[in-house]
Parts: structure tokens; sequence; C-alpha cells
């Protein structure tokens, strides 16, 4: 199975992206996760993948 964190963005104005395994929510600068070096989730540990919204 996949075991890794999709991140969601979940409020593009404030880029706030939530992990959707264990729902830890990060306010960023700008931009998401893979813009700000983050390559995995301080919540569940595991290896962050982006989802882009529609
Ligand atoms: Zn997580």
């Amino acid at each position: 199975m996949d075991e890794k964190a999709v991140y969601t963005c979940v409020d593009q104005e404030h880029d706030a992206w939530r992990c959707r395994r264990c729902g830890y929510i990060e306010n960023f600068e700008a931009d998401g996760p893979e813009e700000n070096g983050w390559h995995f989730c301080p919540g569940c540990g595991r290896e962050i993948v982006t989802e882009e919204t529609a």
C-alpha cells in the first residue's frame, strides 16, 4: 500500500496544507511543502507527496 503522506492545500490564500494521514496542518509563508524543502510530515513521519487541487 502507499504509505506516503498526502498533503492537500486546504487554504490557498494562506498557503495552508494538511496531511491527509494524520491531520497535521502547516501554514507556509509561500507555496507548498515541496517548495519549502519539506520531505517528511512532522506529524506522522511519512514521506510527503502533494496533491494539487483543481
Ligand atoms: Zn502526517
